[in-house]
């Protein structure tokens, strides 16, 4: 299987996906994301955790989060560029900031959330599902996984499934950011 590869700033870190094409990505517009990324938004992608193999010096940042769940993330240790995070509420599911992918200029955003604090400035293209705060995740995953984001790798396939079946389903949706997977849950 071809191998979708990728590193932080400094490139101490570097990981690989056992991927066999680069995955669709949604885009994440909340507070958290801003702040984090310093940027108008954080773009994501699942996959399972399983799936990345990671070398090089690696921290480890956790924090508890208002729901009680465990929030653990993963940065480099020379540059701290943040490569991917977990939660407890879903095991072995991995969101990885998509943009330290190498070839992320070739990647799509197919879904956007917490557009309600947008960037004024920034305007989104027609056609694109949107949801003013987090999105249900049963919908997240429908956008992420529809034809239209085609080509989807079979293990992001995986990691959307395992991650509906295992915790959205028992549990309610919270109204703060990034339900799949960010910061403050
Ligand atoms: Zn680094
Ligand atoms: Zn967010």
């Amino acid at each position: 299987m071809p191998e979708i590869q990728g590193g932080c700033r400094c490139g101490a870190v570097r990981y690989k996906a056992a991927l066999d094409a680069l995955p669709p990505t949604y885009a994440c517009h909340c507070l958290d994301c801003q702040i984090w990324s310093g940027s108008a938004f954080s773009q994501q992608i699942f996959l399972p955790e399983a799936a990345l193999a990671v070398t090089g010096p690696v921290v480890v940042y956790e924090f508890t989060t208002p729901s009680g769940r465990t929030s653990t993330q993963r940065v480099c240790g020379v540059c701290h560029s943040r490569i991917y995070n977990s939660n407890s509420a879903r095991p072995k599911v991995a969101i990885v900031r998509a943009s330290t992918l190498d070839r992320s200029n070739e990647l799509r955003v197919v879904a956007h959330i917490w557009v309600k604090r947008k960037q004024h400035w920034l305007t989104l293209p027609d056609g694109v599902p949107t949801w003013p705060e987090s999105a249900p995740a049963t919908e997240l995953l429908r956008a992420l996984t529809q034809p239209r984001a085609r080509r989807l790798p079979r293990a992001v396939a995986h990691a959307a499934a395992r991650t509906a079946s295992h915790s959205f389903r028992r549990r309610p949706l919270q109204t703060n950011c990034c339900r799949l997977g960010l910061a403050r849950e």
